[in-house]
């Protein structure tokens, strides 16, 4: 089997009495594309943070990344390695137009010249399928969907080797979720792994090729996500809340 390209090991985190993520392990494979689900407060977003630095480390726990352990690295050290995640908020620089603010992040998250991330700026749009002749509104002009476009775009100039996304698809409507399905497809065929935490179960459920269920902070479930999600414990754990 080959090495994963990101493994958690029982990393747990506490916050006061509350162990918000206790002893959770997986691995991601190169390539795929992973799905977290949950009931609210299941311990999805803390894993996030966990994984990536921001802004904390676990408080117990091994994280790899490419074999390496990342967990105790400052958040900016795990992001340039090739670990980049979205944050649920508007538009980073909303006085600025998309492509300005592209270029920005490009300068800014991958350490290159202007000529550089102006480049990187166009192969982002291009993977997102923003529509060209709206690079230059303002970030706030843009529709919901656009600043998704852009937020997403904003992680993919760096290149990551690894996506993580918390809930994309929240306040999409039904064909903007379809275009997010298509957007994320493209991503992982260019060769990004992705870890996808999602509320809306069909986005989950059409691209995931493994889905982890997190439960009061804790794994419940792992597995083939078709299966995973008609598991009884899990039916249990949605419909329980
Ligand atoms: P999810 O993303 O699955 O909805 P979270 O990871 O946001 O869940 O939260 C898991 C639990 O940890 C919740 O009980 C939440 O209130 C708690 N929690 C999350 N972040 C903090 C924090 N910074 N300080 C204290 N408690 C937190
Ligand atoms: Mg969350």
């Amino acid at each position: 089997m080959t090495t994963p390209i990101l493994s958690a090991t029982n990393v747990s985190k506490s916050f006061g009495g509350l162990r918000a993520v206790r002893d959770v392990s997986f691995e991601v494979r190169p390539g795929e594309m992973f799905g977290i689900a949950g009931p609210n407060g299941s311990g999805k977003s803390t894993l996030f943070n966990i994984i990536t630095g921001i802004p904390f480390g676990p408080t117990s726990g091994e994280v790899r990344f490419k074999g390496e352990r990342i967990d105790g690295r400052p958040a900016y050290a795990i992001a340039r390695a090739g670990l980049c995640r979205t944050f649920q908020k508007d538009a980073e620089f909303p006085d600025l137009s998309a492509a300005d603010s592209l270029e920005i992040s490009a300068v800014y998250n991958g350490r290159v010249d202007r000529r550089t991330a102006a480049r990187r700026a166009d192969e982002a749009f291009a993977l997102v399928a923003f529509d060209g002749g709206r690079r230059d509104m303002l970030s706030s002009e843009l529709s919901v969907f656009e600043k998704k476009q852009l937020m997403i775009a904003s992680a993919l100039v760096s290149r990551p080797a690894v996506l993580m996304l918390d809930e994309p698809a929240s306040g999409l409507t039904r064909p903007e979720i379809e275009q997010l399905d298509a957007l994320l497809r493209n991503v992982n065929a260019s060769g990004v792994t992705i870890l996808l935490i999602e509320h809306v179960l069909a986005l989950l459920l059409s691209v995931s090729q493994r889905l982890l269920i997190l439960n009061q902070g804790e794994v419940l479930a792992e597995g083939e996500p078709s299966a995973v999600v008609r598991r009884p414990d899990v039916v249990e754990a949605y419909l329980g809340k």
